[in-house]
């Protein structure tokens, strides 16, 4: 498994949480050693305008620094994705993050659909022609969600629970019969960690989670599987989250 990932990620360009200080590093400092990093370019606004309206381009474009960045970001998940159908299982250490940023609009520190787009992309040249998005962040993907609402080829699952036994659950019965789809994408959130916002998951509960995209991918879609960074808030955790995740996914 490659880790997708730019220096310019730790650029801290909004004053929201995704964008704090110390948060991309205190991922890359627990992956660090143990997968191989790899640098990707920025998207093109060829590739934003796979998804997104250009008059939604032009707002971002004026906050230059974000603008930068969340081009950089979309790049990442493009990259991992490519990455994948390569057969090689990827993470893009990216932010911003994208899963609520819609064709035309965005919100909850969001920018541009990183995981859409990388989807979409993949769509276009012929790569793939169904795909499979599970957004574990803790919340819903309501940009992932509306840009694919019109298409059947590509699914958007977000598991719910009030506990974790049974949100693990949940997430295992949807992967256990779902069949049809070409690569799985997921949105890898971890504010729902017992130690962040959403007061729920174990660090070994993402290990868990990652196992099972890791065999979903191998029985159904020759094992092509990537995962990009969307939420995820407590710096003393975040990274072993992601480590776990990982380790289990690879
Ligand atoms: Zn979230």
């Amino acid at each position: 498994m490659k880790v997708v990932y730019h220096e310019r990620y730790r650029t801290v360009y909004s004053s929201d949480p995704a964008s704090a200080p110390g948060r991309i590093e205190s991922i890359y400092n627990e992956l660090r050693g143990h997968f191989e990093f790899v640098r990707p370019t920025p998207a093109t606004e060829g590739d934003l305008e796979l998804v997104h309206w250009k008059a939604h381009i032009d707002s971002v474009k004026r906050q230059s620094m974000v603008f930068e960045t969340a081009k950089l970001a979309v790049g990442g998940a493009i990259h991992a994705a490519q990455l994948a159908i390569e057969g090689e299982p990827a993470f893009g250490l990216i932010r911003p993050p994208g899963h609520h940023a819609s064709s035309g609009s965005c919100w909850g520190f969001c920018y541009f659909n990183n995981i859409a787009i990388s989807v979409e992309k993949l769509r276009r040249e012929g790569k793939i022609k169904k795909a499979f998005i599970v957004d574990i962040d803790l919340h819903f993907g309501d940009g992932t969600a509306n840009i694919f609402a019109n298409t059947s080829d590509v699914s958007y699952f977000h598991p719910e629970s009030g506990n974790r036994e049974e949100y693990v659950k949940s997430l295992s019965t949807v992967l256990k019969t779902k069949k049809d789809c070409d690569i799985v994408a997921v949105s890898a959130g971890f504010d729902r960690h017992e130690l962040d916002w959403g007061q729920m998951l174990t660090t070994q509960d993402y290990f868990t989670i990652g196992e099972k995209i890791k065999q979903f991918a191998e029985r159904v879609c020759d094992g092509k599987r990537y995962a990009v960074l969307e939420g995820g808030y407590n710096h003393s955790v975040l990274g072993k989250n992601v480590k776990s995740l990982l380790e289990g996914m690879k």
